[in-house]
């Protein structure tokens, strides 16, 4: 842009310097050829002929910005993003500002922010800085060091489990016999490998038979929740998932759990929860064993709702067995409630009678029941300081003080169990429906 068509504009304005879009013009022009304090002057004077000029706000905190007077720039700013607070192109300018200053934490907060909005933003400046700056501080990467953490070998197995003889027969013929008998199902030319989702209510034990698991075959246990995979930063969570199945398998026999998997292979709507493509076909990779030796590794899956998975996970070695985890039947009940009493100070319990009362429990509800028996406990022992036994009619009482959760769940998996059950996988629920009533 040639000095002239400048000239040519400010001799317009000296005949109209009211005139607000000519300003802006003539000041985006200074911007635009890095003349950032003559840039400044316009946006200045427009604000004097219209304070709420959003148009020279903005500009004259980019001329602030490049000027390195980040102060002004982020007050006006914020300003902005308080009007509207989805701007990126505001968000953007702020984080530039943060990281000028040295703010990284508020930096990491904004780039946070603009990636809430929008999921397929990059910019390489910030990956610099800010990702380099996680590492350091080892917060929101999982490296190495971190997924140690992780992994633990259990102290419990299938006898901590009460019921589900179903499930645990299941899992035995495809976790845990492969593991044992190798040389047999490689005369069969039977892979080995492979994953097991886990659906069903909430709290009907997914997470502690996934545990159970790894315990029973004396192996380590590596649980994730969905937040430690899915990272803000843009790449990041395939190199986690990644490093977690390298952890797995310098470990192994290992077991890997990943609870609400649905997240990670989900269409859903909310983004903040959803994982890209890359992300996905990164958990397949992993899942596949390409390029690397995944026998020993064990791969459960839970999800409360299995519906929402991508099919692909469904595919031939990877989830390849669905095992529905029902709420605990009569008997499970009695066992899990003689499972959590074993080492209470307890009377002579009557668990049919707590096993009948607890309907539609799950086993957390039954936890739950126990919890608030003990409190009650606590409360009385208090004045003497004597340890009082829990009694059929505490857990009775508190029985009645719990809400079963479980029904809620039937209520929506019925709707896909009848119209959109997909080649019948989700016979169980209705078999489990039917029995119930
Ligand atoms: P989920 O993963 O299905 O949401 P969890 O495995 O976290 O449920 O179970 C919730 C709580 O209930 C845990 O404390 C677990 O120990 C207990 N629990 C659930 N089912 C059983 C069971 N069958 N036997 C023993 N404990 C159970």
């Amino acid at each position: 842009m040639s000095n002239d068509f400048i000239d040519d504009l400010l001799e317009a304005l000296s005949f109209s310097p009211d005139n607000i879009p000519l300003r802006l013009r003539i000041a985006k022009s200074y911007f635009d050829r890095s003349e950032y304090q003559k840039s400044e002057e316009q946006y200045l004077e427009v604000l004097k002929l219209d304070g709420n000029s959003i148009d020279a706000k903005f500009g004259l905190s980019k001329c602030y910005f490049r000027l390195k007077k980040t102060a002004p720039a982020e007050i006006i700013l914020e300003e902005l993003i308080e009007l509207d607070s989805s701007n990126i192109e505001y968000l953007e300018l702020l984080c530039y500002c943060q990281l000028e200053d040295g703010n990284i934490n508020e930096a990491k907060e904004t780039y946070q922010q603009i990636l809430i909005f929008d999921t397929s933003y990059k910019n390489a400046d910030f990956d610099g800085v800010l990702r380099m700056q996680t590492v350091n501080d080892k917060e929101d990467t999982l490296v190495d060091e971190d997924a140690i953490k992780f992994l633990k070998k259990p102290t419990v197995n299938f006898l901590d489990v009460g019921g589900m003889n179903d499930v645990k027969e299941q899992i035995s013929l495809k976790i845990i016999k492969p593991l044992e008998h190798k040389e047999l199902y490689k005369a069969y030319g039977k892979k080995i490998g492979g994953g097991i989702l886990l659906y069903g209510p909430p709290g009907c034990g997914k997470t502690h038979l996934a545990r159970a698991t790894a315990g029973e075959i004396n192996a380590n246990f590596i649980s994730i929740g969905i937040n430690d995979i899915l990272d803000m930063w843009v790449g990041s969570s395939e190199q986690n998932l990644h490093e977690i199945f390298e952890t797995a398998r310098s470990n192994k026999p290992c077991v890997i759990f990943i609870d609400e998997i649905d997240a990670l292979g989900a269409n859903r709507s909310d983004m903040n929860k959803s994982a890209g493509r890359n992300v996905i076909n990164q958990f397949l990779a992993e899942l596949d064993g390409i390029d690397s030796d995944n026998d020993g590794i064990l791969v459960l899956g839970a999800t409360n709702t299995p519906w929402h998975l991508d099919p692909a996970f469904r595919r031939p070695g990877r989830f390849d067995r669905i095992i529905f985890v029902a709420p605990p039947d009569h008997a499970a009940k009695i066992a899990i409630y003689e499972i959590m009493l074993k080492d209470k100070p307890v009377e002579s319990i009557d668990y049919k009678a707590l096993a009948k009362a607890a309907k539609d429990f799950s086993g957390a509800d039954i936890q739950a029941s126990i919890d608030v028996a003990i409190e009650e406990k606590l409360m009385q022992s208090f004045s003497d300081g004597i340890p009082k036994p829990i009694s059929t009619k505490d857990l009775l009482k508190a029985i009645k003080s719990v809400k079963p959760s479980t029904k809620e769940w039937f209520t929506t998996s019925k709707n896909y169990a009848l119209y959109a059950n997909d080649s019948g996988l989700y016979d169980e629920i209705l078999s489990y429906l039917k029995i119930r009533k």
